[in-house]
């Protein structure tokens, strides 16, 4: 049994005031998908529980010539064909579809997606090729810190104790000319892909890279950004080029020293690193291209 209270705020500030009476015993609960099995195997033993299920502000999605704005506790179910509405958003909808299933989807939240901070999510690979940020509050006041750098080891944020993750942000794109695109590749439906990656380009009109990045996921404890991949792409013409993109995705592979698990070998991830950057690339480019 899980000794400790149950605190049900309804609104974000509420919930930082909580979080800064309560310091470190205190957690934050979204959906409770994750968390729950952290509680129920006794890995985390919180001497407070700080449900934003009743913190309505944290459910909107608005658009802006800055972006997408989601709010932390939008579900992941939400998230899917999200891009009928917010065109950006297509690689995270298509993301999340493979995410567990729909009964987790239902209840699991994109703020609880980001926070668990898993080294295989595949929200996180993806939010990070978007170079989406995050809004984070507490009683403090709020700040904002890149995708790519709040998700800081396995299972580790930049979040300090007593901030909530408010809101995502994903920055608006040309669609005309850039897209994204997400790969992963999974032993069973359902599971945590063996490794998982995101990918972003931008061309001029004559076919050359403007910006790449290129996000491998459960290669590490954080997310791995393949730099080296992306300058390979960049100010080269990749439209039609299986060469350049062939390159890019090889180095993406060099780029990445994963650990052997029950799930694959060090090699075999490495190898399912260039296979998936390479499509990944491949898709992202012919929807840049229309
Ligand atoms: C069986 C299973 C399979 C899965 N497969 C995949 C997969 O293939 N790919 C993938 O990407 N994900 C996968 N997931 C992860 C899933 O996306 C997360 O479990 C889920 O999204 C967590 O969201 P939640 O709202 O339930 O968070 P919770 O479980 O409520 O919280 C998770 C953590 O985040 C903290 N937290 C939550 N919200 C906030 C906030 N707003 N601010 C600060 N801290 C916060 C909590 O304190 C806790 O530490 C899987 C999960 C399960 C259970």
């Amino acid at each position: 049994m899980v000794d400790c209270h149950y605190l049900e705020p309804t609104t974000v500030s509420e919930v930082c005031t909580l979080l800064a009476e309560h310091g470190d015993g205190a957690k934050v609960v979204a959906g409770g998908q994750s968390l729950a099995l952290l509680l129920r195997n006794g890995l985390i033993q919180p001497s407070h529980l700080i449900s934003i299920q009743h913190v309505t502000e944290l459910e909107d999605i608005t658009a802006s010539e800055e972006g997408v704005k989601i709010g932390a506790k939008v579900t992941l179910n939400r998230l899917i064909g999200i891009d009928d509405a917010h065109p950006t958003l297509r690689a995270l909808s298509d993301a999340i579809k493979a995410v567990a299933d729909p009964q987790i989807r239902n209840f699991a939240t994109l703020g609880g997606a980001i926070c668990e901070a898993h080294p295989a999510s595949d929200i996180t690979v993806v939010l990070i090729s978007l170079n989406a940020t995050v809004k984070l509050a507490s009683a403090d006041g709020e700040r904002v810190v890149p995708m790519r750098d709040f998700v800081t080891g396995a299972f580790a944020t930049a979040a300090q104790p007593g901030e909530l993750l408010t809101e995502v942000i994903v920055p608006s794109f040309d669609l005309t000319v850039a897209a994204a695109a997400h790969r992963r590749f999974v032993l069973r439906a359902g599971d945590y892909p063996v490794v998982g990656v995101g990918a972003f380009v931008s061309l001029n009109g004559a076919g050359q890279c403007q910006e790449a990045r290129i996000v491998v996921g459960n290669c590490s404890g954080a997310p791995v950004h393949a730099q080296e991949a992306e300058a390979r792409l960049k100010r080269n013409n990749i439209v039609g080029n299986n060469g350049v993109l062939a390159a890019a995705s090889e180095l993406a592979a060099a780029h990445v020293a994963p650990s052997s698990d029950p799930m694959a070998s060090n090699e075999y991830k490495i190898d399912l690193v260039s296979v998936l950057t390479k499509e990944a690339l491949t898709e992202a480019v012919a929807l840049a291209i229309g």
